[in-house]
This record gives structure tokens, C-alpha cells and sequence, in this order.
């Protein structure tokens, strides 16, 4: 008889502990995996796929707008209808969803759509009350969104929400500068609400290039977004008129009909029974592990945004395949961290690989910039004065390439690819050999000065 229930068992089913899973049950483990809300996690259900999509639904008012300089007869006032595209972008919510259930049955894990607590090394209790045992278990529960505790802040929605609202705001204050207030800030304002962005600090996109990221913020105040800087949360009143009144300081009060949190997100770690089985976890909730992603209790690892390493899908993803492999495959590798592309779905989109312009002269004797500040064509045409921009960063002493940076149309596309050039140890020599692939914006790559 099997000393355990299960060989594997996955606490979360969202990106990093469905492929977790599905690889372990392919190498031959006895899997089960435990999802209280939905199959899919937060990329597929309330973040990276649903965005992507009210991003480019977002997207056809400008080109609307240009479509008329191409010679399309397009009206003046073009209606949109956002319940036609939330429902729309539902539905395929709703189909990948479906997706991933089936790659984890057809793989023979076990769907158990119940919460899940560990109670020891080997040991999980469901919400049903029934106590399973695991040889090993995985923490793949992700995290949730951080709202300050500031007086009214329950009158505030947050990215969850946001998906769901009946309307499009006329008026949206969005508290942060992060990826995920600059992308619905560019949402919102395609969509028509009056945008006003506030954060604490005069940084927008902390960790990306400053030239970048200035040219993001530049572009956005042009399209209208009005930015509040060294504007601390005090609170929100809901107004006589059923309106938002947000005070900050700094600031004037700022009246709304809806306020947006996006001040990160924290690892979901509570009720978790980590601290019952002796899972340390760091001051910021997140789950300690190795580079194995094994935590202190030799039996339980952890991936993903619980742990707080790198919060991107493909990260998790990452985890969870070396993990599998590893314990399940005896092919133990671990994830590289270095040189991991990133992009921002904001209006115009950001991409960036590798060290910014001032982490390379920090860390770096000597660094070299190339740039192409360029218009693109088609914005030429369009009458829409934004320029895109591309920097390059090479080590002074060999000319490798140690950083990309990118701000323009279609910059996420372009970047993908690039990145493999930046991976691969490339310099901006090879980049300078490649003929330009002429007219596009990406052979602004090879031309840089
Ligand atoms: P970010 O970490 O990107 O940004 C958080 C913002 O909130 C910053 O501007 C920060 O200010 C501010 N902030 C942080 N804490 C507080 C606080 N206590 N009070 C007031 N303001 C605060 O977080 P997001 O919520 O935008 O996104 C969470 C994570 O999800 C990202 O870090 C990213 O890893 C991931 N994500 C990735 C996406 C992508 O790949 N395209 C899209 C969306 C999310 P300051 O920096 O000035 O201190």
C-alpha cells in the first residue's frame, strides 16, 4: 500500500502550479490540485490575458482615429460598447479556462475545487474538512492585491474588479505608478474616463529605463492622463452625490466615480497553515525557498508570485517545469533569472531586457548607450506626434549588449526576439552586421548611434 494519498500535492491552480502538475503527472506522479476559485490563477483569469485584451480593445480608438488619415471613412463619434467587450473577453476567459482543466484531467491530476490548508510535512486539509497526506506538496497560490488601509479604502476597487465593472467610469483615480496603473490608466483613457494617476514618489515604473520610462510619462500627460506626484492615500468619502471624494497629500481633494488600487501585489500566504508544518515566511508574506524551490521543510516547495522572486507568468511557469523535473524526473535544473524580458501593455507599450542605463553604470566599469529617438512612419502619416525610442547597453570594455530598452508600437513583439540576441551574449557589432529589414520599426535595432 502507498504510504502516501498522493505523490504530489499542488495548493493553487494558476499558471506555475497547473504546469507544476501537469509535468509531474507526465513523469508518472499521483498529482492532485486544489483551486478554491478558478482553474487559470490570476494570469488567465483576472490578469495577463483579460488585460491584453481590453489593451487592444482599448487600442481601436486610436486607430480609429488614424484610420481616417489612411483614407477609411470613419465617423467622428464611433460608439463603444464595453459590456460587448467584457462579456466578449469573459468568454475567453471562460474557454482557457476549460483549457487548462483539461491539460490537468488529461494528464491524470486531480482537479479538487475546494481551499486548501497544510497542517504538516506531509499533510493538507480541504475546506470540506477531509485530510489528505502527499509525499510532497507545492504552495502555488500566488498573491492579491495590496490596498492601503486608509480610511474608505473598501469604497476602492482593484485590477480584480475592474474587469468587472458595469461601465466604463466616467472619472478613475488610479493609485500607484507600477505595471498595472500605467496599463489601466492607458485603458481607461482609450475607453474615454478622465484618468488621474497618484503615487506616492515623482517615479513612475521604478525599475525601468529613466529615458523609457519619462518618454511613457510624457506621451500619457499628452494624451490627457493628469499625474499627481508625492500624493500619499489619506482616505476616500463617498460624496452626497454617490461620487468619490479622494484626499492626498500634497493634492487638492479629487472627486471620481471610481478608485483603482494598483500598489502591488502581496503573496498570498494567509490561512495557509504555513507556520502549523514550519514553512518560514519572510516579513513581506512570502514563502522562503531555495533555488530549488524547496522551502525549509524538505517536503514542501514553492513557486511563483507566493514567493516573491521575479511576479511574472513565465517565471512561474519556469518553476514549476524545474521543479517537476527535478523531483519527479530526476533531471534537476534550476531557473535562470538573468537577463528575463518584461513589458508593460501600457499606450504605448514598454519592453525591456537586461540592466537599465544607471544599474549598468552602477555595476559596470565602463558602459557605451546607443539610442534611435525615431517617429515611426505610420505615426507620421497619422499626425500623431509620438516617437518612439530605443536604447542599447554595452559594456564598455567588450561591447556586449547588457541591456534593451524599448518604447513604441508593437515594442513587446519586437523586444521577444531581441532578447534572444541579449541572452545569447551578442554585441551591438552583430546588431551593427545585420542588414536593416527596411521599412520597419524594428530596424531601428541595428541602426542605433
Ligand atoms: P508595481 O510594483 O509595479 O507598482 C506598485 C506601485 O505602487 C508603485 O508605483 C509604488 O510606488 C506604489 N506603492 C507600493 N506600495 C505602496 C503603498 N503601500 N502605498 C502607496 N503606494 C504604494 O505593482 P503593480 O500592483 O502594478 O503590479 C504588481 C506586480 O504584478 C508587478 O510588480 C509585476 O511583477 C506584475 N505585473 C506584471 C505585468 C506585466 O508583466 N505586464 C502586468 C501587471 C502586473 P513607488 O514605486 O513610488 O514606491
Amino acid at each position: 500500500m502507498a504510504k502516501y494519498d498522493y505523490d504530489l500535492f499542488t495548493i493553487g491552480a494558476g499558471s506555475g502550479g497547473v504546469r507544476a502538475s501537469r509535468v509531474a503527472a507526465s513523469h508518472g506522479a499521483k498529482v492532485a490540485v486544489a483551486e478554491e476559485y478558478r482553474v487559470g490563477g490570476t494570469c488567465v483569469i483576472r490578469g495577463c490575458v483579460p488585460k491584453k485584451l481590453l489593451v487592444y480593445g482599448a487600442h481601436f480608438a486610436e486607430d480609429l482615429k488614424d484610420a481616417k488619415r489612411f483614407g477609411w471613412d470613419v465617423p467622428d463619434r464611433c460608439d463603444f460598447s464595453w459590456a460587448t467587450l467584457r462579456d466578449n473577453v469573459f468568454e475567453e476567459v471562460d474557454r482557457i479556462n476549460s483549457v487548462y482543466r483539461e491539460t490537468l484531467t488529461n494528464h491524470g491530476a486531480e482537479i479538487i475545487d475546494e481551499r486548501a490548508e497544510v497542517v504538516g510535512p506531509h499533510e493538507v486539509k480541504l475546506a470540506s474538512g477531509k485530510t489528505v497526506t502527499a509525499k510532497y506538496i507545492l504552495i502555488a497560490t500566488g498573491a492579491t492585491p495590496h490596498v492601503p488601509q486608509c480610511p474608505g479604502h473598501e469604497l476602492g476597487i482593484t485590477s480584480n474588479e475592474a474587469f468587472h465593472l458595469d461601465d466604463v467610469p466616467k472619472r478613475i483615480l488610479i493609485a500607484g505608478a507600477g505595471y498595472i496603473a500605467n496599463e489601466f490608466a492607458g485603458i481607461f483613457n482609450e475607453f474615454g474616463s478622465t484618468v488621474t494617476l497618484i503615487n506616492r514618489t515623482d517615479v513612475i515604473l521604478r525599475n525601468y529605463d529613466h529615458q523609457i520610462r519619462d518618454r511613457l510619462l510624457q506621451i500619457s500627460m499628452m494624451k490627457g492622463i493628469d499625474f499627481k506626484f508625492h500624493a500619499e492615500f489619506r482616505g476616500i468619502e463617498k460624496t452626497k452625490n454617490g461620487c468619490l471624494s479622494v484626499s492626498m497629500t500634497g493634492h487638492e481633494d479629487v472627486e471620481v466615480d471610481c478608485v483603482m488600487f494598483a500598489t502591488g501585489r502581496v503573496p498570498n500566504t494567509g490561512r495557509l497553515g504555513l507556520d502549523k508544518a514550519g514553512v518560514t515566511v519572510d516579513d513581506k508574506g512570502a514563502v522562503v525557498v531555495d533555488d530549488w524551490s524547496k522551502t525549509d521543510v524538505d517536503s514542501i516547495y514553492a513557486i511563483g508570485d507566493v514567493t516573491n522572486r521575479m511576479q511574472l507568468t513565465p517565471i512561474a511557469i519556469r518553476e514549476g517545469q524545474a521543479f517537476a523535473d527535478t523531483v519527479f524526473n530526476d533531471d534537476p535544473h534550476q531557473v535562470d533569472y538573468e537577463n528575463v524580458p518584461a513589458a508593460v501593455f501600457s499606450h504605448p507599450p514598454i519592453a525591456g531586457v537586461g540592466m537599465t542605463e544607471s544599474k549598468a553604470k552602477e555595476t559596470l566599469g565602463s558602459v557605451k548607450v546607443y539610442t534611435s529617438d525615431f517617429r515611426p512612419m505610420k505615426n507620421v502619416l497619422a499626425n500623431r506626434n509620438e516617437r518612439g525610442l530605443y536604447k542599447m547597453i554595452c559594456d564598455g570594455e567588450n561591447g556586449k549588449i547588457v541591456g534593451l530598452h524599448m518604447i513604441g508600437p508593437e515594442a513587446p513583439e519586437i523586444l521577444q526576439a531581441a532578447a534572444v540576441a541579449v541572452k545569447a551574449g551578442l554585441t551591438k557589432q552583430a546588431f551593427d552586421d545585420t542588414v536593416a529589414l527596411h521599412p520597419s520599426m524594428a530596424e531601428e535595432l541595428v541602426l542605433m548611434k
